[in-house]
């Protein structure tokens, strides 16, 4: 029986899931299949209870499900739980599902890999205070970062994500506008600076001012279309490290690999196989 995983979001343009995933599946030498799955709210409950049953591994949850599915699946991790979203679904052999967050794991492993240090005692700066911005803020925090900034058009929204994670981790957490001269000021000391808004996908400009940081300061954007954003174009003409979130989305998909199958290890294969998706300027957001 061929083994189903699909990923229930609205609306599903990008495949970079299914080609990362049935590309592990061969590898792997799993009879398994991931498919997209464009759905409207109403659908999600039966879409989360078909996958109880057998035939399913689990299942993947993108924008705008992240939080409603954490309230159909039998358990949430931890983890999921302080983030405030699922986005993978395990289901058990006795056919519960729990939800897990492979999104702070993944950037954290993404991030270390592009500032070739540990997140551990590092200064770190975030645009953003969407859901993305909710797994990154986690994962710095959980990893010991010494100071985590938030800056967000939307001040209330930062502040309130700070108030979210003040008991994570020992760091000291603020949320600012991005605006803000003191997130600028922020800039100035940063050992990290992450964009996690949509800007540089679907809106022109900078969410960080790369001039304020100092040399040895890394820029992570975790926008992956287009693979160049103008805030690493920015940082590259700085000198400073930069990567896209292609990293993120590869080792979080191969830790979501591993929670369904057991089979590890599979990062490598799932870079081969979305390198030409990843590099195709005809795929847009
Ligand atoms: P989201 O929940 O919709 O949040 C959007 C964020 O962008 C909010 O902080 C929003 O600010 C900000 N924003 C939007 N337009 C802006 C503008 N013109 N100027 C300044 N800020 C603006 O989205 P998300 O799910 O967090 O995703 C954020 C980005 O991360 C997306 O590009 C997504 O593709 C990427 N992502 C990448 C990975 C990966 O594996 N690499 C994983 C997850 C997400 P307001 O609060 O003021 O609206």
């Amino acid at each position: 029986m061929t083994r189903r995983v699909d990923l229930l979001g609205k609306p599903l343009k990008r495949r970079h899931s299914v080609v990362m995933h049935n590309a592990a599946f061969e590898a792997a030498g799993i009879d398994g299949r991931y498919e997209l799955f464009e759905l409207d709210a109403e659908a999600v409950p039966g879409a989360v209870a078909a996958a109880r049953g057998d035939g399913w591994l689990g299942l993947g949850v993108t924008a705008p499900y992240k939080r409603v599915v954490a309230d159909l699946v039998d358990d949430v991790e931890a983890d999921a739980a302080a983030i405030g979203a699922v986005n993978n679904v395990i289901r058990t052999d006795d056919g519960r599902l729990v939800g897990i967050n492979t999104d702070a794991p993944g950037f954290q492993i993404g991030v270390e890999r592009a500032m070739g240090r540990p997140l551990g005692g590092a200064d770190v700066v975030i645009a953003g205070a969407g859901g993305a911005a909710h797994a990154v803020v986690f994962a710095c925090l959980a990893a010991g970062a010494r100071k985590v900034t938030i800056g967000n058009r939307t001040v209330a929204t930062a502040a309130a994500l700070a108030e979210r994670f003040a008991s994570v981790g020992t760091g000291a957490l603020s949320g600012l506008a991005l605006d803000d001269p003191a997130f600028v000021t922020a800039l100035g000391s940063a050992d990290l600076a992450v964009n996690a808004t949509t800007v540089g996908m679907l809106a022109a400009g900078l969410t960080i001012d790369v001039a304020a940081l100092p040399g040895h300061a890394t820029v992570f954007d975790l926008v992956y279309v287009p693979p160049v954003t103008g805030l690493l174009a920015a940082a590259r003409a700085r000198g400073l490290r930069a990567a896209s979130g292609s990293e993120m989305l590869i080792a979080q998909a191969a830790i979501a690999f591993e929670r369904w199958t057991g089979v590890a290890g599979m990062a490598e294969v799932m870079r081969d196989a979305v390198a030409p998706l990843l590099a195709d300027p005809t795929v847009t957001a």
